[in-house]
């Protein structure tokens, strides 16, 4: 009998915030600017220098764990954090340690079969600097550090060991994703590293309750990197196991260009680090009302607003699920329902032409061309007939790319519906005239032909003619009335 596995996963999520100016200077956290132009004495670490506390990082760091329903710690303070590397001026990080900002959260998943909804819990969520960078590229054999990046506040969300497959693993980092977004503390750019992921992951025989040895995996700054990373992991793993082999606790680094995962280091352990409480700071007491005041300020959140998006406008989980994953997509569709759009062709319009003009441009709904009041003036010309629903498509096309207004598009280029029983009428004649062959096989029973006749149709109006119109006629004139 084989024995059969399964898979524990936990990720350690890093966010950086959104604020102007670093976690314990003035300096401007502005991605992309020339290198080591925003530092000062304090975030390149010069001695003597004495951090002070961006309440704003704070704040956001409430925000989040209110939005991750945590517990809000009435007193935290921040640890040192001690390690060598070039990118790290001091020679420690200041991290948290035994009192983080945040503790015993969760958030909803939703893992795509049948939409069923997993609970994963968050163990906490620390408030810490994020180190330089180091640039290895290049002329000669050097090595280059920016510091541009160094104290730039980041926030460290750890989940429980509560996924159990790379696709939960990805739908949980989404759902993050999407809450850190709606509530504006992190722009969630993988590609920038604003958001970075590190998964423990191990294997333990089913029914076992004992973890098994995990493995740290660094290095996945996408979605499809972090699946594809477990995926390797667990084979890997598995096979290990299977040939009796033990598995070592190591940091590995997932290789994008080769597909795999390989040992980077052995695993430190927090006694490595020899943490002890930051002294140039003191400890924080968050105000009750102050916590409360943030709590107010959350906005209406993913899962909520998925909900309420079902049960109001009557759509489906998969849709309803594709529109809240960003706030402001959720807000164009509403926008457009507000307007007058019916929810199910808005949303079938927003998800199938419009997001797919959007990824050709590589561009987000913010900076969509198209307004929700364009859409809703489309869908307008539909219902009452003046455009079919194909050309409609030619119409929307245009209007994103050009911005004029449906009817202007809809007159320039001559794409009114034609409705006209007699002027179908003539053009299904000639059809019908001009293909005896068809019309004597469709008459035979060989129902199958219709199509040939309605594509026919299509073709001799360009697409304009009216659909229901046209079937009806012909069914009138192929029956020989
Ligand atoms: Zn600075």
């Amino acid at each position: 009998m084989s024995v059969r596995y399964e898979t524990v996963i936990g990720l350690e999520v890093h966010a950086q915030l959104l604020t102007e100016s670093k976690i314990f200077c003035g300096c401007s956290t502005k991605f992309g600017l020339p290198p080591n132009s925003q530092t000062c004495p304090v975030c390149t670490g010069m001695p003597g220098s004495l951090p002070v506390l961006n309440e704003k990082a704070l704040l956001f760091t409430i925000k989040t764990g209110l939005a991750m329903n945590c517990g809000i710690a009435p007193f935290s303070r921040f640890a040192r954090k001690n390690y060598f590397y070039p990118d790290l001026p001091k020679g420690y990080q200041i991290s948290q340690y035994e009192l983080p900002v945040c503790e015993r959260g969760h958030v909803e998943i939703n893992t795509g079969e049948g939409f069923l909804t997993r609970r994963i819990g968050i163990t906490r969520i620390h408030l810490e600097e994020d180190a330089g960078k180091n640039i290895h590229e290049g002329a000669g054999p050097y090595s280059f550090v920016d510091l541009n990046r160094a104290g730039t506040p980041l926030m460290e969300i750890v989940s429980e060991p509560d996924l159990r497959s790379p696709k939960e693993a990805s739908a949980y980092m989404r759902k993050l994703r999407a809450i850190l977004r709606y509530i504006g503390v992190c722009d969630g750019n993988m590609e920038q590293g604003s958001l970075r992921c590190d998964a423990n992951i191990s294997i333990r025989p089913e029914g076992s309750t004992k973890l098994g040895t995990k493995v740290e995996l660094k290095n996945m700054n996408s979605f499809k990197f972090v699946e594809k990373a477990l995926e390797y992991e667990i084979k890997r793993q598995t096979s290990a196991v299977k040939n009796g082999e033990a598995i070592i606790q190591e940091t590995r680094l997932w290789d994008t260009s080769t597909g795999k995962t390989h040992a980077m280091r052995s695993k430190e352990e927090a006694h490595d680090y020899r943490y002890f409480p930051e002294p140039d700071l003191v400890p924080f007491m968050p105000a009750r009302e102050w916590v409360e005041e943030i709590k107010a300020g959350i906005p209406e959140l993913p899962d909520a607003r998925r909900v309420r998006f079902i049960a109001a406008h009557g759509l489906s989980e998969y849709d309803a699920e594709m529109l809240t994953s960003e706030r402001a997509l959720a807000d164009w569709f509403e926008e457009s329902v507000k307007l007058g759009a019916q929810p199910k062709a808005a949303s079938n319009w927003i998800m199938g032409e419009l997001m797919r003009l959007l990824n050709e441009d590589g561009i987000s709904i913010e900076e969509s061309p198209l307004a929700p009041a364009g859409l809703v003036e489309l869908l307008k010309l539909m219902d009452s007939g003046t455009i079919s629903g194909k050309i409609a498509k030619t119409v929307f096309d245009g209007m994103y790319r050009s911005k004029k207004s449906a009817d202007q598009i809809i007159k320039e280029q001559g794409l009114v519906q034609i409705s006209g029983a007699d002027e179908l009428g003539a053009v299904i004649d000639q059809i019908i005239a001009a293909n005896p062959g068809e019309t004597g096989r469709f008459r035979a029973g060989e129902e199958k032909l219709f199509g040939f006749f309605v594509g026919q149709a299509m073709k001799a109006t360009r697409g304009k003619g009216n659909p229901a119109m046209i079937n009806e006629l012909l069914r009138k004139k192929l029956a020989g009335n």
